[in-house]
């Protein structure tokens, strides 16, 4: 004896119900542990599946969240422990990844219980072993996953037929290539070499496996800028998010910003199965009717603090209380779909329509079994989901559905509301969805022009000329997007604000991401507020 505590030793592993665990772990302390194990032909439950790490301060929330997306019913995260992590800050990292991605789980319905993390010293393994026999039984407790993966379509071949065909009906043989879409759009501004007109260009003439043509097809911000100002009305964003659909279908995906997390959350959501808890959060101060006929739709903005807090520290879950005082406030008691689904506009622009469509149809078949007539939004991408792309791919929407603005501003129009005195001066940043897209760029100045604020300035550009706040549908971020949003902070500072409204929750993580540079971020910092927030904190009865 040795000392240490004794490995049970048997040959076969245990046999168990079909439950899958993911272990990732570490390739420093804990693996000389596990290999122990192996080699002592220790019982290491069956289910168990390991995948050798270098650090699991490397191990992502995207990357701890993906096996749940394959269908797995547990992850357990195994590394070391302060103090003895190689490289210094792993476990750290660890904790808060572990701790926000558990968070996640149980928002989602799947439950914290799925993610355990383990703590171990290359000596320790009976303490391992104990470790996973516990997780493996406390998994087998629990229902197998709900998630059922939903692989994309691996379409073989060349996809050059399909592509003409998109080529075809978007009408991009009607270029006249006159470069009005090169000189408007943000990113080629930004210095990115890239230009829409030499990508459809390069389309027409069948490049599509130039590497240089798939980054771009990858790249573009699907912002519209471009469209807005094409004598030829060619839908650059349309064309684009087509050819992503295809190739996606072919196996050529695009960078895709996060590791993928939020493709993965809304695939994820795309399970039938899964017991959604999406308004678990909400205080208790917030009124609602179960038998409302209007039902209010909120967004995927309670993911977004969650993932984000640790280096943006964003609060868009306010917007959607915001949003729900000022229905109270105006005496509505909107009825909350628990399962909400994410609407699918990020997979839809990145071209995974299969996934998009299956949400699309399970959100409008839980809001249509709810009985409601009316369902109110307050996101600019996810009133134009609903709006326009359900029905565009054919699915049909029975209930009226209202941007939270549009019911705002009719109500305040009534005239027996007014507004505190705010004493700060404001600017706008046009969420392209509404202001392009939707030819809405005048309302939110409608609602901002009611504020008793201290001023409003316009920034250089805006309306539906502005331009985009960096990132479209989690895809394709890199250096150009950044400068891009520096580009608007300048532009937002020099109008003399010191307040900068925004109306979509990404426009104030994409924003609110520039800030954190290390060596300008000081000269872009501008606090950052909702339109629904101000106007929520201010409304008052006349
Ligand atoms: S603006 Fe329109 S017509 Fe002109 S180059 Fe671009 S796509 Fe072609
Ligand atoms: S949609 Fe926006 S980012 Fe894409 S090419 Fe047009 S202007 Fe540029
Ligand atoms: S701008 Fe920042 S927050 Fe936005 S996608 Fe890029 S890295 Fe993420």
């Amino acid at each position: 004896m040795n000392g240490k505590p004794q490995i049970e030793s048997r040959a076969t592993p245990v046999p168990g119900p079909a439950r899958s665990i993911i272990l990732f772990l570490c390739s420093w302390g804990p693996h000389a542990a596990f290999q122990r194990l192996q080699d002592e032909c220790a019982p290491i439950p069956e289910a168990v599946k390991m995948v050798r790490i270098p650090c699991t301060g490397r191990i992502t929330k995207a990357l701890l969240f993906k096996p749940f997306e394959m269908g797995a019913d547990g992850v357990a995260l195994i590394g070391c422990h302060e103090g003895t992590c190689r490289y210094g800050s792993g476990t750290k990292a660890a904790r808060a990844n572990v701790r926000d991605t558990c968070e996640i789980l149980d928002l989602l319905g799947l439950g914290a219980t799925r993610l355990r993390l383990g703590l171990f010293l290359p000596d320790d393994s009976a303490g391992l072993l104990q470790f996973l026999r516990q997780f493996s039984d406390d998994i087998q407790s629990l229902d197998k996953s709900p998630v059922a993966p939903y692989p994309l379509p691996a379409v073989q071949g060349d996809p050059t037929p399909a592509l003409n065909q998109v080529l075809r009906e978007y009408d991009v043989y009607a270029c006249q290539d006159c470069g009005k879409c090169s000189s408007a759009c943000p990113l080629t501004l930004a210095g990115k070499t890239f230009s829409p007109r030499s990508t459809a260009n390069a389309l027409i003439a069948g490049q599509w496996d130039d590497e240089g043509v798939r980054r771009d097809i990858w790249s573009c911000l699907t912002c519209g800028l471009c469209s807005d100002r094409c004598p030829s009305a060619v839908n650059f964003p349309g064309f684009v998010r087509e050819v992503r659909r295809i190739l996606l279908a072919h196996g050529l995906g695009g960078h895709e910003a996060h590791g993928g997390f939020f493709q993965s959350l809304s695939r994820t959501m795309t399970s039938p199965d899964l017991r959604i808890h999406h308004w678990s959060w909400l205080p208790d101060d917030i009124q609602t009717d179960p038998q409302s006929k209007v039902l209010f739709f909120g967004g995927c903005a309670p993911y977004f603090d969650i993932f984000f807090r640790t280096h943006l520290g964003v609060t868009t879950r306010d917007i959607l209380v915001d949003s729900l005082r000022l229905l109270n406030f105006f005496d509505i008691h909107p009825a909350l779909l628990d399962a909400e689904r994410c609407c699918g506009h990020d997979l839809y622009w990145s071209g995974d329509q299969e996934n998009f469509l299956k949400l699309a149809r399970l959100n409008v078949e839980a809001i249509r079994a709810s009985g409601v007539e009316e369902v109110i939004v307050c996101c600019p991408e996810g009133y134009r989901t609903f709006s326009h792309d359900y029905p565009a791919n054919g699915v049909e929407t029975p209930f009226k559905v209202t941007l939270l603005m549009d019911f705002l501003e009719r109500e305040i129009d009534k005239g027996a509301v007014g507004f505190k005195r705010l004493n700060r001066s404001l600017t706008f940043q046009d969420p392209c969805r509404l202001s392009r897209f939707e030819k809405k760029s005048a309302l939110p100045r409608k609602l901002l022009g009611r504020l008793d604020s201290a001023g409003f300035g316009e920034m250089q550009e805006r309306g539906g000329g502005a331009i985009c706040c960096g990132n479209t549908a989690w895809t394709g971020c890199d250096a150009f997007s950044k400068a891009l949003q520096v580009h608007r902070l300048r532009q937002a500072r020099a109008t003399g604000a010191d307040l900068l409204v925004t109306a979509c929750p990404k426009c104030q993580i994409h924003l609110r991401c520039a800030m954190q540079d290390p060596f300008i971020g000081e000269s872009l910092e501008m606090e950052t507020v909702d339109l629904t927030t101000l106007l929520a904190r201010t409304i008052q009865w006349e």
